[in-house]
């Protein structure tokens, strides 16, 4: 590589800010991160902000303040509409940017499975955004709920169905069952929280399919004695706003649905669809290569091995590795070397359902851990990954403030986080 080579970055969450952070200041690179906010977000404690325990500040961090001193990276606050290969550009919501190299990190999006009504109805929780949006639903619904003298209304104002009993259905719906008995009742004393019911739906016979036996069975425990109603087996057939309706034809009246039952990647257009795998991810070689001088990283990059004949799960250290090594092969190829193939290394996978509760399965020899360590494991590691010492230090005060209090302080009502203002108004909303 003889003359500074352009690398366009587009995404800058796990993967793609991981990325240009190992190249910041190479003498090789210049780097465009491109990403539609301003901001990186901490997506594992999404579920906190949108259950008023945290700020969506303390879990954004704003991106140029992370690249302020840099001498080759630069930012762009755009959405990528289209790549354009042929012509080796992007073209974004603020004009054309061309690349010598691309790397693709968009990450994935909700899926739906194509049902209209769910995606207009019911709640996704992928961005800060949308976890604000559905803060903002939940105590809009309460407040409802509290006016209201008609008892059906007031059980579908107060019932909330959690759709996906993966990590994050199973935080969600434990955060929610804390907020219920504690906080809430203390808000609003008018109410009559007995009456209130969270209901954890999943379609496979266990939640947390992806952890041990004893940690599914476990979490499931932890849920049911939190007062959480945890179905599995059970298909969501159809949601209008007002009822759930369920495959084996009972429903569940409820203001409130949160959809955490699928994602699929989410690459813009312009990549020919022979270079897509299932779920809409882009596959990639060993290397991260999609072809010729384009990359994909993280959610979005589908990469096979024996081992995971689907690709690797979707999660924040396997997006944060590849990144490592897709920097690391630049440089190398910048030197004249050659470049090393990714290898997944399964650091473990943990889940939190609340206070005291959470369990963490770790590998080879496997073992499993539950309760106060597993939760203060949990608590360790997330902190640990959050950007920003500020950050840290702010969501370490809220925790050790929560674990004192029990009180769920931030149930502050946004009205232009309403979705109902943004979308026009639909159904009851
Ligand atoms: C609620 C929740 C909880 C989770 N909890 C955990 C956990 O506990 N542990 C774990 O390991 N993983 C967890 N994950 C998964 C983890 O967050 C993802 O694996 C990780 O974020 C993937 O990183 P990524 O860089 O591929 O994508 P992302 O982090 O999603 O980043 C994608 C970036 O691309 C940007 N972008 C997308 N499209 C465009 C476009 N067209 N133009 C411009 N910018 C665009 C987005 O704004 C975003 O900044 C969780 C995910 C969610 C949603």
């Amino acid at each position: 590589m003889p003359e500074k080579k352009h690398l366009v970055i587009i995404g800058a969450g796990f993967a793609g800010l991981r990325l240009a952070r190992d190249l910041n200041n190479d003498p090789n690179f210049n780097i465009t991160l491109v990403d539609k906010n301003n901001y990186h977000q901490f997506q594992p404690l999404l579920y906190q902000v949108a259950t008023a325990n945290l700020d969506a500040s303390n879990i954004s961090f704003p991106l140029r303040t992370i690249f302020r001193k840099s001498s080759n990276t630069r930012i762009r606050i755009a959405e990528v509409k289209r790549i354009s290969p042929s012509q080796k550009q992007i073209e974004t919501s603020v004009g054309d940017i061309p690349y010598d190299f691309l790397v693709i990190a968009t990450g994935a999006a909700t899926n739906y499975f194509g049902n209209a009504n769910l995606q207009h109805f019911a709640f996704p929780m992928k961005s800060t955004t949308e976890a604000l949006q559905l803060r903002n639903q939940l105590i809009q619904n309460i407040e409802k709920a509290s006016l209201s003298t008609n008892p059906m209304q007031i059980e579908s104002l107060l019932n909330i169905v959690v759709v996906g009993g993966g990590p994050t259905g199973i935080e969600l719906s434990g955060a929610l069952a804390e907020m219920k008995r504690h906080s809430l009742p203390w808000d609003y004393p008018e109410l009559n929280f007995a009456a209130m019911k969270i209901y954890l739906l999943e379609g496979s016979s266990k939640v947390l399919g992806n952890m041990s036996g004893k940690s599914s069975a476990r979490s499931r425990s932890y849920l049911e004695k939190m007062g959480v109603s945890v179905h599995t087996n059970t298909l969501v057939k159809d949601y209008d706003g007002e009822r759930v309706l369920l495959q084996d034809g009972t429903s569940i009246a409820s203001a409130l649905v949160i959809w955490t039952a699928g994602i699929q990647g989410n690459a813009p257009a312009g990549l020919d669809s022979k270079y897509f795998a299932p779920g809409n991810r882009i596959r990639v070689n060993q290397w991260n290569q999609v072809d010729g001088k384009i990359f994909a990283l993280g959610d979005g990059a589908y990469m096979e091995s024996v081992e995971f004949p689907k690709g690797y799960p979707q999660l924040a250290s396997v997006a944060i590795d590849q990144a490592r090594n897709l920097a690391g092969n630049f440089k190398r190829a910048a030197s004249g070397n050659a470049m090393l193939p990714y290898k997944y290394r399964n650091k473990g996978t943990m889940a939190t359902v609340g206070r005291n509760k959470a369990v963490v399965d770790l590998p080879g020899p496997a073992f499993n851990l539950h309760g106060y360590p597993a939760w203060f494991i949990w608590m360790s590691v997330h902190l640990f990954l959050l950007m920003g010492f500020r950050n840290r230090i702010i969501v370490f005060i809220n925790w050790v403030y929560q674990y004192l209090t029990r009180n769920q302080s931030l149930t502050l009502l946004f009205p232009f986080l309403s979705r109902k203002e943004q979308e026009g108004g639909a159904g009851h909303r």
